[in-house]
């Protein structure tokens, strides 16, 4: 039996950077991934352009039952960390709004770098390989896979979160977290279009490709300020994507459709020098026009001259306009999420070394943990934070 320091199962974002990191301190490091190749998830996110960090990271960006268990990973290894890395390999990467940082040229920059960085006589890597059985020892684990059985000391699950099963999700990682008596946060669809109800996706359909900047609130009370998209299925853009993460199903959510201009007061200038002009028209000056018509036949806005509006009419509709409530039917789930919310639960994890404290030696990284972070490129840097301190400990 082939014997190794390290077996790490997911050759993702997370499970390469500890790979590289162990390797590094001379360990014998075996990487399993049941896919044909390393790092698909990086290869198509941010468009094929990876928005590999943010300037701007805290733990506050992230979504996370204990909210203070990101920050010791995240101060080990920041964005600088990593945007150094990226650096010294020369990658050209630019900054787009809101601090995030994307490759110019190709995701693929990531991946090979990361490649480049496992180069190591110490770290082998294995694909299209599957873990049949894992069996904990006295000082480590026995893993049966495809061809042969292997041991090691430590074991680190990167196998990564639900979403876009068509690329090789599976919930590996939860069941080996189930095997070892690991408690599990639920998990759902994060980063995810919201879906509507028939009544509403009817009402809205013409509007699919329509984007405007709107505030997102939840009913707890979360809000984002970003773009939102109307698509032939329902809501999304970033705005929606960011506040599915903090979404419950079955509740409202309220989206001022022009934060940043006091509809009471424009609308009272427009009447005093337009007061024959309707209320479509004048809205369409401040809305997309197929929005207002599709408000207007929902009945939720009457249309009429503005002369003929009065002071509560005009407060009411700057409610409406300012605090419009629609409530979701559900999300597009896991086929489109960018991320899965819950997992093993932190609260069985080290926050220094992401080891589990009932059954030393097994390690969790990345995204199959109870860690989701904002859409920005957050969810890359927890897993380079995460793959990184786990990989100074096994
Ligand atoms: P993954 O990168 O998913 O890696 C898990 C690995 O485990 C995979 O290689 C998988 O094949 C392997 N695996 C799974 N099950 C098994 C098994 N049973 N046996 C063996 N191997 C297994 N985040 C950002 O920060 N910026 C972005 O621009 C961004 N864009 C995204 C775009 C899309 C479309 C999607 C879906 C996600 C995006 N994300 C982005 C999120 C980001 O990709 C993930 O959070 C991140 O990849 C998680 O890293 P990970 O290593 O934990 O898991």
């Amino acid at each position: 039996m082939k014997q190794y320091d390290v077996v790490i199962i997911g050759a993702g974002a997370a499970g390469l950077m500890c790979a590289a990191q162990a390797g590094k301190r001379g360990r014998s490091v075996l990487v399993v991934d049941n896919g044909k190749k390393p790092g698909r998830k990086i290869l198509i996110s941010g468009g094929g352009r990876c928005n590999f960090t943010n300037y701007d990271v805290s733990a506050a960006n992230f979504v996370c039952r204990n909210k203070h268990f990101p920050k010791s990973a995240l101060a080990q290894y920041s964005q600088w960390d990593f945007f150094s890395m990226v650096n010294e390999y020369g990658i050209a990467w630019e900054e787009r709004e809101h601090g995030q940082l994307f490759c110019i040229d190709s995701a693929k920059d990531i991946v090979e770098m990361l490649l480049k960085e496992c180069d190591l006589p110490t770290v082998e890597q294995r694909y299209r390989c599957d873990v049949h059985d894992i069996e904990k020892t006295e000082d480590g684990f026995i893993l049966k896979l495809d061809t042969d059985t292997v041991s090691c000391q430590s074991l680190v699950v990167a196998t990564g979160g639900l979403s876009m099963p068509k690329l090789g999700a599976t919930p590996f990682g939860y069941q080996i977290a189930e095997q070892f008596g690991l408690a599990r946060i639920p998990t759902t669809a994060g980063l995810v279009p919201f879906t509507l109800h028939d009544k509403d996706k009817a009402a809205f359909a013409d509007l699919s490709g329509i984007a405007i900047p709107v505030t997102i609130t939840t009913e707890s009370g979360v809000l984002f300020k970003e773009n939102l998209l109307f698509t032939h299925r329902g809501l999304s853009g970033p705005v929606v994507l960011q506040v599915s993460s903090y979404w419950t199903p079955g509740e409202k959510v309220e989206v001022n459709l022009l934060p940043d201009l006091d509809v009471v007061e424009t609308i009272n200038a427009m009447r005093d020098k337009h007061p024959a002009q309707s209320l479509k028209n004048s809205l369409a000056r401040l809305l997309p026009k197929r929005l207002v018509e599709a408000m207007i036949e929902r009945g939720d806005i009457q249309d009429k001259p503005l002369k003929q509006l009065n002071p509560k009419d005009i407060t009411a509709l700057g409610d409406y306009l300012h605090q419009w409530r629609i409530a979701p039917n559900g999300t597009e789930g896991y086929r489109t999420a960018e991320v899965t919310l819950g997992g093993v639960d932190t609260d069985e994890l080290s926050s220094k070394t992401m080891e589990t404290k009932k059954v030393p030696g097994l390690y969790f990284v990345g995204e199959v943990m109870d860690v989701s972070g904002w859409l920005g490129g957050y969810n890359f840097q927890w897993a380079w934070s995460s793959g990184w301190v786990a990989g100074q400990h096994v």
